[in-house]
């Protein structure tokens, strides 16, 4: 994969760089990336760095509000691992690899206690015990948090634990080029974001945990420039798998918004708590009608994200919708004294916006939430390139066709844990970057950097991003078929020519960023595309209005590996079996509850 515009002013020489030798790379500071940091720490693997785009414990983790989860009991003593994970596979619609499930489930009672031992602010109980919640579709009350700032809490525990080890950081480096031969990993390429030095990085394991896609659509509730599909595309590169890309949570309530108002612009797509339904909020269409008896007149509002999602997609798209393409969430049958205690942040920030939700009802739509898919990797967090490993957001495994809420922090925790143990009982110094691949890979590659920097194209990289948000969300949003999917794939390659043609600052520059986000946002939306038409069923987050079944033998993966350059094929693997123990849970047919959560 080369950077867009490559081929552009630079005189094809390779520019300077500093060599730096560690014995494990992280890519990541977030939660999956610092608690990887830890364990090698923990374990004596000394020669750790972890980098990342942003500052230290300035992470997407900060964003996670609602919770972790974790059979700890609390209050529902039946709850065990085994039914934490049978919870997990039915909300994945079966697709989740059971042993990766199992991996987070059984580790993650323990781990909450750590993190309660290292000074994690959970919530308690009158007497004193780590406090659990409800979260959607799970039978118990497995959920820890911490108040409404569970991921804040989080990273702070772990980025002082890293601390406390003394585990180095560096912040804003932006990693651009795994290096490997397809089978091995040799480290990585990047430049420092401050000076626009070029660095080559030698490390004996690289583990990349740079987070998800979800930021490939134009509505979204990820943080500004992030989740662009670093992590699923630099493993693309170099060798790695790609697994379940087509299944993206659309979480129903994003802020629908007047685009042109910029005062309003920037709130788009951001979430608004599934809370507010929780508290009694009722959906309404631009006609009035309360539109959810139609759908699911048992749960109404209450029903699964995906339900509520799908009903919201298609009262817009058959034209009952309103001006700004949304409904109305209304929960002004509620006094202001009630809002403002039950859902002070969401009362506050439409206060600030000028709307009471006293008063008046606001405006919502379905935003992309999480892409469950990523690089596939063995129950070690391992991907088919050894000493390369993807973790946290950036793997695919753990979620399925549909993710449970609460289970992204828990993986990120447990496979920290599991790929730290693997790495430190193997790992041998920094290794060394073979000359061929400095040849043949870093110093090409290098040069294309440079060529990109100070590219003076015909088209902004900010419009050709904005370009291809727009295309994933009309033709691989919530309501897919097949012809729109194979329109947006005519539509990407539109802007993947526009690409070989941009404007670019130097290397200091953010468009400098987006230029290299914008090649891996654009095999990320080719996978996403591309698994979307070839799954010729519905199932979970996937639901294709041309085959609305779900089909039993389409429980397989569909994954893709880079066949050669610019080409992406997928293939399909079937899924494992559940452990005896997890298919008794699914046996004895817990009961799966729709409760509310944040
Ligand atoms: C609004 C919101 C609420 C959520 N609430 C919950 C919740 O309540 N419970 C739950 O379980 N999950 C929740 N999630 C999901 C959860 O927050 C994430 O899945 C999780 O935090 C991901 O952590 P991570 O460590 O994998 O990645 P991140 O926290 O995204 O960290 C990625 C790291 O990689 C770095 N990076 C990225 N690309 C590069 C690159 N090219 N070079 C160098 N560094 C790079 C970044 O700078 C960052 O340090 C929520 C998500 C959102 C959007």
């Amino acid at each position: 994969m080369e950077p867009v515009g490559a081929d552009g002013d630079g005189d094809g020489s390779t520019p300077d760089y500093r060599r730096v030798d560690v014995s494990v790379l992280i890519v990541g500071a977030g939660a999956a990336g610092a608690r990887t940091a830890i364990e090698l720490a923990d374990r004596g693997v000394e020669d750790v760095l972890v980098l990342g785009k942003r500052g230290h414990g300035d992470a997407h983790t900060t964003w996670a509000r609602g919770g972790i989860n974790g059979a700890l009991g609390t209050h529902d003593s039946e709850d065990e691992p085994a039914i934490h994970a049978a919870d997990t596979l039915e909300e994945g619609h079966f697709l989740n690899d059971p042993e990766m499930v199992e991996t987070v489930t059984e580790q993650m009672p323990a781990r909450l206690r750590e993190l309660d031992e290292w000074g994690m602010a959970f919530s308690r109980t009158d007497d004193g015990a780590i406090d659990q919640r409800y979260f959607g579709a799970q039978s118990f009350r497995r959920t820890a948090f911490a108040g409404d700032h569970t991921g804040e809490s989080l990273l702070d525990t772990l980025v002082g634990k890293a601390r406390e080890l003394e585990v180095p950081y560096r912040e804003n480096v932006m990693i651009t080029k795994l290096l490997s031969d397809g089978v091995e990993s040799y480290g990585a390429v990047g430049f420092d974001m401050d000076t626009g030095e070029f660095v080559l990085f030698n490390a004996g394991a690289v583990v990349l945990a740079a987070g998800g896609y979800a930021a490939v659509y134009n509505r979204h509730t990820s943080r500004d420039d992030e989740n662009n599909g670093d992590g699923p595309a630099l493993a693309y590169d170099a060798g790695g798998t790609l697994a379940d890309m087509e299944f993206v949570q659309f979480h129903p309530t994003g802020m629908a918004v007047d685009d042109g108002d910029p005062e309003w612009e920037p709130w788009s797509g951001r979430l608004v708590t599934e809370a507010v339904r929780g508290e009694g909020g009722r959906l309404y269409n631009a006609d009035g009608e309360r539109f959810m008896e139609r759908y699911s007149p048992d749960q109404m509002e209450l029903d699964a994200r995906d339900v509520v999602a799908r009903a919201i997609a298609k009262e817009i798209a058959e034209g009952r919708g309103t001006h700004n393409g949304g409904v109305h969430l209304d929960v002004s049958h509620r006094d202001a004294e009630f809002i403002a205690e039950r859902l002070p942040r969401m009362y506050e920030r439409f206060a600030e916006l000028g709307v009471d939700m006293a008063e008046e009802p606001v405006e919502v739509a379905p935003t992309a939430h999480y892409g469950m898919g990523g690089v596939r990797v063995d129950a070690h967090g391992e991907t088919d390139v050894e000493g390369l490993f993807a973790i946290g957001e950036t793997m695919a495994g753990v979620h399925g066709a549909n993710r449970l809420g609460g289970n992204s922090l828990a993986e990120t925790i447990a496979y920290g844990v599991v790929a730290g143990e693997r790495i430190a009982a193997r790992i041998d110094g920094p290794g060394v970057v073979p000359d061929a691949i400095v040849e043949d890979v870093v110093e090409p590659h290098l040069a294309e950097l440079a060529a990109t920097a100070g590219r003076r194209g015909t088209h902004d990289v900010e419009s050709l991003i904005a370009e291809l948000r727009e295309v994933m969300w009309d033709h691989a949003g919530i309501l897919r078929d097949a012809a729109s999917l194979e329109e947006g794939l005519d539509r990407l390659d539109t802007v993947r020519e526009k690409a070989d043609d941009v404007r670019v600052g130097d290397v200091t520059d953010r468009s400098f960023e987006f230029a290299i986000d914008l090649g891996f946002m654009l095999t990320v939306a080719e996978t996403v595309l591309r698994g979307g038409l070839e799954r010729t069923e519905s199932r979970g987050a996937h639901y294709r209005t041309d085959h609305p079944e779900t089909d039993g033998g389409w429980r397989r993966n569909i994954c893709f590996e880079r066949a050669d350059i610019g080409r992406t094929e997928p293939h399909t693997v079937p899924v494992g079996r559940p452990s005896d123990a997890v298919q008794a849970a699914l046996d004895a047919g817990y009961e799966l509850d729709y409760h509310q959560l944040e």
